[in-house]
Formats: C-alpha cells, structure tokens, sequence
C-alpha cells in the first residue's frame, strides 16, 4: 500500500472534511429503530474546477500520462460528464490538449442539457468536444480518436470513461486511508460507507483500500445505471484487480461488493420525483448540494432504505462523489418540481 510507487501528481485538495449531518440524521430519524447517525465525506470539494470524485482518479492518471509524455488527453462520457470536465480541467492544469468524446446517452435535446451545466465548463476550460448517438460503442470510438490525434503527431493518453481503470482507483484506495485515518482521529466507529457506483472506479477502490487495510467497514453501493449482477461484477473485478496492483489480490472477496441497483429509476441520467426530494432534502437540511445523475440518486436510496430501518443505529458515512454542476444542465427538469 504504498501509493507513492504509482507517482500521483498532486493538486486535489486533500484531505477532504468529514463532517456530520446532524440535520439530515434528524429528519430520518422516524423508523421505528431511530434511522442512521449519518457523516458525509466531501469528495464534492477535491478542488479542481468544480471538484467530484474523478479528481482522485485523475492525480493517478495524470501522472501516468506526464511519465509516457502524453500532450493529449483523451476520454468520453455522457453529455453532462463530471469527469470529463474534471479531465478537461486536469489537461488544462498541466498545458495538455484535452479531446473528448460525448455520448448522447439520456436522449434529452433540453438545451440546458446540451450546452449548460458541465458542457459549458467543458468549453470554458479548453476540451474539444465531439457528440455521438446513444448506443455508440465509446471504447471504440476512444480508440478510433486515439488514433486520429497520434496520426496529426500528437501523444494520446487514453482515460476510460469515468476514470475507471486500476491506475484511477487508486485514487480511492487513497480516500479509504484517509477516510479511515480521519475517523480514527475522531474516535468515530464507521459501520457503513454508502457511495454511487457508476463506472466502478469509486467503489472498487475503496473496496479494495478497505480489504488492504483489513479496516472491515462495508461499502454499499447504489447503482445508477446498470443492473445488480453487471454493476458487483465489474466491481469486483475491478477491486481485484486494483489490489493486484500492490501484491494483495486475495484479500478482496465477492462478499465484500454489495450493490443495490433499485434506485436508478428510468435509466441512467433520466430524474425522477424520488431523486429530486433527495436533491431538496439535502440542501434544506445541512445546505448540502447533490447531482440528478450520482448523487441525487445514491441519496433516494439512503433516504428509502433509512426509512425501511436498514441502517438502524449505524453511524453511516455518505460520500459525496460531486457533481452539483451538472445541476444547470437540468433546470428545466427540477422547476417546478423542488
Ligand atoms: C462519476 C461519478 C460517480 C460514479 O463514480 P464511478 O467511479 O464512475 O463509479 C458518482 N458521482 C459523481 C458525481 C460522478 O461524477
């Protein structure tokens, strides 16, 4: 576990703050057991151009890239793609080209969603953008553009979508040490970390961080696109693979990845009223600001699942993964609706 071997390059603002709810513990507080004691941990608040989760994975990644001289980075998501904006913000950071593929994924043609929220930032940060249909195979459209820029002379460095390869989760076997080591400070007993799991670099690091370090605190992860069964396998072999990275396979098991994808609704970025109470309930309680695609989600189903008494007397710790940019992308799906 000694991270310094992979060569991050620093400029996340580390550690993030790990706070209580004391607000939001309240207002769950009515199942009949009491309802969790819930911490957030601020991953929203890593620093670089807005911040998220993709900001760990990417000091990991950039200084892979910076190493193979890369002047290109390369990557794709969703339109309203948190990590390619932080990737966007990352190549800028280190005098990189940045060039991206978006998939159409939710089908929407709002405007908002199209051109504000994290495209803007996208744009203002310097990415060349390119938009292709839902359906796209985006690992071979990565590799086809990969080529396109080595072909113009240029160095690519190809980053999957979200980040999500052994070299970025390590930047959550990162936040598991730090997580762990500001709660023993603390003197605070973690018995659950609850996170939205996506691509699965997120919640494999930390599975895998966790298992290293034999911390034996249990990761739930809530689902936001795929179903239960895809989302523990990509996950674990993910986790797997992370932990062979520093010799220590073995210690991650098919146990210790738990996915509840009973939360994702309509599909992937599409928001529902379950989502935006989520949203409306986070900030009116402790101001916390969530996402319609990540967060807001992971947050219906630690809402519901409170309710239903599942984490009854746990001290649970929330990770907030980011991502209240693309809030703009989706005003004219929440008006009317908060
Ligand atoms: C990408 C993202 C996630 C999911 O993380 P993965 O590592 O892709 O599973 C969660 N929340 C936000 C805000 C994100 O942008």
């Amino acid at each position: 576990m000694h991270l310094a071997r992979f060569n991050p390059v620093r400029f996340a603002h580390l550690p993030t703050p790990l706070e209580p709810l004391p607000r939001l513990t309240e207002a769950l507080s009515g199942s009949p057991g009491g309802g969790p004691m819930l911490w957030i941990k601020r991953d929203d608040c890593t620093g670089l151009a807005g911040g998220g989760n993709k900001t760990r994975k990417l000091e990991y990644l950039l200084g892979d890239a910076l190493a193979n001289d890369a002047d290109t980075l390369v990557t794709q998501g969703a339109v309203q793609s948190n990590h390619v904006r932080q990737t966007a913000a990352a190549a800028a950071r280190f005098g990189l080209a940045c060039e991206v593929i978006l998939e159409h994924r939710t089908g929407s043609d709002a405007h908002d969603y199209n051109r504000s929220g994290n495209v803007l930032l996208d744009e203002l940060l310097g990415a060349k953008l390119r938009t292709v249909p839902a359906g796209t195979d985006m690992n071979q459209a990565l590799a086809e553009l990969a080529a396109e820029v080595a072909e113009r002379g240029g160095t690519p460095y190809v980053i999957p979508g979200g980040g999500s390869n052994i070299i970025g989760a390590l930047g959550y076997v990162e936040c598991a040490m730090e997580l762990v080591m500001q709660a023993n400070e603390l003197g605070l007993e973690i018995d659950r970390i609850v996170t939205a799991t996506g691509s699965a670099g997120t919640h494999a690091g930390l599975v895998a961080g966790l298992a290293m370090m034999g911390a034996d605190i249990p990761v739930l992860g809530i689902g936001v696109r795929a179903p239960k069964d895809v989302q523990e396998a990509n996950v674990f072999r993910l986790a797997q693979d992370t932990a062979d990275l520093m010799g220590y396979r073995e210690r991650v098991t098919r146990e210790m990845v738990v996915a509840d994808c009973d939360y994702v609704g309509e599909g992937y970025g599409l928001v529902d009223q379950g989502v935006i109470d989520a949203l409306a309930l986070a900030a009116r309680t402790d101001a916390i600001l969530l996402d319609p695609v990540y967060t807001g989600k992971a947050m219906k189903g630690l809402i519901a699942l409170s309710r239903k008494g599942a984490f009854d007397g746990e001290t649970v710790v929330f990770l907030h993964t980011g991502g209240a940019q693309g809030l703009f992308g989706y005003q004219t799906v929440l008006e009317g609706r908060l």
